[in-house]
């Protein structure tokens, strides 16, 4: 027999092998292997066995590695289809299917150094700043893998070893089945009885799961309307059924709250399964582990992040896509996939049911209803029949204005007050805005220059407590300038614009100098365990009011929380980017959705300086119907998602005129494939949005189809002969959900 193998080392092709009679009964699809190439020995892939070869003069399979194959049959399958719809080699999708600490391993389990933290002596020993410092790391984490330490604190095992020799830490191997959870003390649950909608609800569900091929699901149930108990159970009748199930939730809201309740559910009564956590913050090891349990068939469901879509899950009865709307479902690099999609394509080729589930489904999605690829689950009230929060929108442009141009405040009288309500009443406000730093832009009075980044087309961002400027494209940082820097000016009437999460922290310790106050983005998240301490401070009512980034908008659940600011809607409605409205609605019913979830009615406040723009007026009655039927007119005029897909092709090098001349070759070139093809349109070349990034001049050239598999397929073909010098990259997004 031969194996046709595909070899880590991307090269866009397969090649066949013999199999030596030594392997016999060893080699299968999926199963990794060692074979000479050239004068190399490299790693790879079987992913077929054939009978007969075209090449002449096989060489032997050298090694096989592992004891079982890794990639199953079924998904391989998928990483063939990702790698042709995406543009991308069959090795590259391979990658994202297996886990790096999967694929690293050699040989299954094996014994690894743990670091562990020992209580400290009565008279500590004085430590460097580097030592003290790994020191605290190891503290944090009580016990890590050497290896994990090492990266993380992008230290020596010298250092280590160091601590080691002063009775710090022990050094020792371990063969640990690390459980990322393991310190979680959970109370088990059972089912609830459901109200009528989530009884349809899951009716539905359980009638597909019964009948095999089915289409897939969107549940489009508002906040707060209990669809995570209708995924629960329904995954418990997948159980029941013989089968497992894969949970993807977004990163951002995969929180130990939301991995708690699945975990509450399962870990006791009947039908009981251990469930599994895949997501980046995971070390290798545990991310290692986590995937084992799920191929011995010991966690049947799993919860995860994007890739966890590829969790080796057999037999899959279901899948739940929660929040489908979100881009963090898009890989940003290649392969360039959308794990919403792949899920709807996975279900189909294993007969597993999909649920989609959003409070603000994705216009795609909601289209795919109407026409009717999709069976539409609705539940329209929130449990108990809480109402929905009153939603009332500040016009800013009437709020009064300090005499001589001087900053705005950052609170309207209205929301000030509201504010202040809540503090009398000891309830809880959340206050939004998706921007960190304290202002965005440092700009001349006199002359108008702002203050941009060398490397970047964007101003740079003032962050007070560290007194720099920042870019939050490179994070190219600098000293905060006196006086105007352009040459010729040197004015010192220099002032910060825009408004950032640490100004709006500071217009709160002004204002209200007794609240209890935390900040909440990436630059107040410095440690693993920040994220989890802030927010069960909020839970036990230990803090007033939260600010934060986009961190504080999904999936929490604070019943004490009566009211939500959003201090400035217009941010994202100003982007390049034909889905800048519809991300607005959802981010505002979004965030609107944290108010109001315990016995007191929610108030949410928007400020805004375009208050009758429709994202906003839809989202502040609750409408998405209205929002979709006045959203998908414009897209269908201008042949945008979901009426047509499209195909972003970026360009970039350090050199403008270089990057502008071969985007033009490659222009003429597609006119010259694809010039034919009815219904095409080739938009472009045009400069990207964020024409300069980390030094890299961007251009980009748009298709725009309803035949995405046919284009994607040719633009493959295309991207992998294409003649590029060394200094230019190119980069096809299919689907993309960034247009930057
Ligand atoms: P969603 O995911 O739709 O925003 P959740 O699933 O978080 O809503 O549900 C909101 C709250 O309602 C949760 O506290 C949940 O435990 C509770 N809940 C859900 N279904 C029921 C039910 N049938 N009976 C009582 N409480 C429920
Ligand atoms: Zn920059």
């Amino acid at each position: 027999m031969i194996a046709r193998v595909t070899l880590e080392i991307a090269l866009r092709r397969e090649f066949d092998y013999s199999i030596p009679a030594e392997f016999e009964g060893r080699v299968e699809v999926g199963t990794r292997v060692k074979v000479p190439f050239g004068h190399r020995t490299v790693v790879g892939v079987v992913t077929e066995i054939v009978g007969s070869s075209s090449q002449t003069q096989l060489r032997p399979i050298a090694d096989v590695l592992g004891t079982r194959s890794l990639v199953t049959p079924k998904v391989l399958a998928l990483a063939r289809w990702i790698a042709a719809y995406y543009c991308c080699p069959v090795e590259t999708a391979l990658k994202s299917v297996l886990p790096e600490a999967v694929r690293r391993e050699e040989a299954g389990w094996r014994e690894r150094l743990h670091v562990h933290f020992l209580p400290t002596p009565a008279a500590p020993p004085v430590l460097t700043k580097r030592q003290e410092a790994i020191l605290r790391i190891i503290e944090e984490w009580r016990s890590l893998p050497l290896q994990d330490l090492l990266r993380i604190g992008e230290t020596t095992a010298e250092t280590v070893r160091k601590l080691e020799d002063r009775g710090l830490v022990s050094i020792a191997p371990q063969i640990d089945e690390r459980d990322p959870y393991a310190r979680e003390r959970i109370l088990p649950t059972t089912p609830l009885a459901l109200n009528d909608e989530q009884s349809v609800a899951l009716e539905k569900i359980k009638a597909a799961m019964g009948s095999g091929a089915e289409r897939p699901f969107l549940l489009h149930g508002v906040t707060g309307s209990g669809k995570t108990e209708v995924y629960l159970q329904a995954i418990r009748h997948a159980l029941e059924l013989g089968r497992g199930a894969i949970v993807l939730v977004p990163e951002i809201s995969l929180t130990p709250q939301t991995v708690e309740r699945f975990k509450a559910r399962f870990s006791s009564g009947e039908p009981r399964t251990l469930v599994a956590v895949l997501h980046s913050h995971l070390s290798s090891g545990e991310r290692h582990d986590e995937w084992h349990k799920i191929r011995d068939g010991r966690a049947r469901i799993v919860i995860g992040a994007r890739s966890a879509i590829f969790a080796p899950v057999e037999p899959l009865g279901l899948v739940i896509v929660d929040e489908e709307h979100e881009h963090s479902y898009k890989q940003e690099e290649s392969p360039r996939y959308h794990a919403r999609d792949v899920a709807v394509v996975r279900a189909q080729r294993e007969r597993a049911v999909v649920v989609l589930g959003s409070a603000t489904p994705s216009v795609e999605s909601f289209h795919n209803v109407r026409k009717g690829k999709y069976t539409l689950l609705e539940m329209t009230r929130r449990i108990d029949d809480r109402r929905l929060p009153i939603v009332r929108v500040i016009d800013m442009r009437q709020e009064p204005r300090p005499p001589r141009g001087g900053a705005p405040s950052v609170f309207s009288r209205p929301l000030r007050e509201a504010i202040r309500a809540r503090l009398e009443r000891s309830e809880q406000t959340m206050l939004f805005l998706n921007r960190r730093g304290f202002s965005t832009s440092l700009q001349c009075l006199k002359c108008g220059h702002a203050c941009g980044c060398p490397n970047c087309s964007v101003s740079l961002t003032y962050h007070r407590a560290a007194r720099k400027l920042m870019c939050h494209i490179c994070g190219h940082e600098e000293g905060v300038p006196e006086r105007c820097p352009a040459p010729g000016c040197g004015d010192p009437s220099i002032r910060f614009a825009g408004l950032g999460t640490e100004r709006v922290e500071d217009a709160l310790r002004t204002g209200f100098p007794k609240a209890r106050i935390e900040r909440m983005d990436s630059d107040t998240l410095k440690r693993k365990e920040d994220y989890r301490r802030i927010l069960t401070e909020f839970r036990l009512g230990r803090i007033d009011i939260l600010v934060g980034t986009q961190m504080i908008a999904k999936g929490l659940h604070f019943p004490n929380v009566t009211l939500v600011g959003i201090v400035h809607a217009d941010l994202s409605l100003h982007q390049a980017d034909f889905r800048a409205g519809e991300r607005t609605f959802q981010l505002l019913t979004q965030v609107s959705g944290r108010a109001g979830r315990g016995d007191v009615e929610g108030e949410v406040f928007v400020q805004s300086f375009t208050p009758f723009h429709p994202a906003i007026q839809y989202a502040r009655r609750h409408d998405f119907i209205g929002f979709y039927d006045q959203e998908v007119e414009f897209r269908e005029q201008l042949r945008y998602p979901p009426f047509a897909r499209v195909a972003l092709l970026t360009l970039r090098g350090r050199n403008e005129d270089k990057v502008k001349l071969f985007i033009e070759h490659l222009r003429r070139e597609l006119g010259k494939r694809f010039g034919d093809w009815k219904n095409l349109i080739i938009a472009g070349p045009a400069p990207a949005p964020l024409v300069r990034a980390e030094s890299h001049f961007r251009h980009q050239i748009m298709l725009r189809t309803v035949a995405m598999s046919r284009l994607s397929t040719d633009l493959g073909l295309l991207v992998a002969e294409w003649p590029l010098p060394e200094d230019l990259h190119l980069t096809v997004d299919i689907d993309p959900v960034n247009l930057g």
